[in-house]
């Protein structure tokens, strides 16, 4: 019923010439079955959504900002803008910015907002730090990210929009959550969702990410409750990206 979702977070790599190589690759060998989206740098989203854009893959933004309205904002890129180039996703909060911006959760239920509104499909990426993992905190810390953006935005407005649980211990380090425990969050998750509405619980996709790999994608994405991946390093490698994108299926 959830056609599964698999999501390439390039985080700042690339360039023009390795941009539109990837992304060559990828749309020659898309497997079916599984929607495949990659979130470039904003600076060469025009370009790969001009040369590909009709060929099975979606593009998204990394960040936007949480002003609605153009103005004003230097260095700030609005969803509409976003739009504008051919993204038709966005992630929002995704840890790195948590940490390194200091994005908070009054902010982030801002940027999930302008999201919908520009018309932007929002992820929203939570999940616990190392030492909230280890305090066995999880689920509370996860629960709250959700909660601020249920009670700023409705729960309608999680109708087109996607779930990333990516336990922060677990991004860029190898260490991988096992299968049962992504299963048991997961299911937090969706149960937290259908508190507030049991058709939009269902109908909402929860991705897992950190260090997905050809290696253990599949015992992931076979939990029922884990709807696909967002995948960081091995997004950056064709080959690996593709057999994950295989595995989703
Ligand atoms: C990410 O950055 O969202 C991520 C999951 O990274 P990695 O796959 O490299 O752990």
């Amino acid at each position: 019923m959830r056609k599964k979702l698999v999501a390439g977070n390039w985080k700042m790599h690339g360039s023009r010439v390795m941009a539109d190589a990837l992304v060559g690759e990828i749309v020659e060998n898309l497997p079916g079955g599984v929607e495949v989206v990659v979130f470039p740098p904003d600076v060469y989203l025009a370009g790969l959504s001009d040369r590909y854009g009709d060929r099975g893959l979606g593009f998204g933004a990394q960040d936007l900002s949480e002003h609605h309205a153009l103005g004003a904002y230097t260095g700030e890129i609005a969803g509409e803008m976003l739009r504008d180039v051919g993204a038709d996703w966005v992630l929002v909060g995704h840890s790195e910015r948590r940490q390194y911006q200091r994005e908070t959760d009054d902010l982030l239920a801002k940027k999930f907002d302008a999201a919908r509104t520009a018309g932007l499909k929002p992820i929203l990426c939570v999940g616990e730090t190392l030492e909230e993992h280890e305090d066995g905190r999880a689920e509370e810390v996860i629960g709250h990210q959700i909660g601020v953006v249920i009670d700023c935005c409705g729960i309608e407005s999680f109708r087109d929009a996607v779930i990333a649980y990516e336990p922060v211990w677990a991004i860029g380090t190898g260490l991988t959550a096992t299968p049962e425990k992504a299963q048991k969050i997961h299911a937090a998750i969706r149960s937290q969702l259908a508190k507030k509405d049991a058709n939009i619980s269902l109908l909402t996709r929860v991705l897992y990410g950190g260090s997905v790999k050809p290696a253990n994608a599949a015992e992931l994405f076979a939990q029922p409750d884990v709807d696909g991946g967002l995948i960081g390093g091995a997004s950056l490698v064709a080959s690996d990206f593709l057999d994950i994108c295989a595995a989703a299926r």
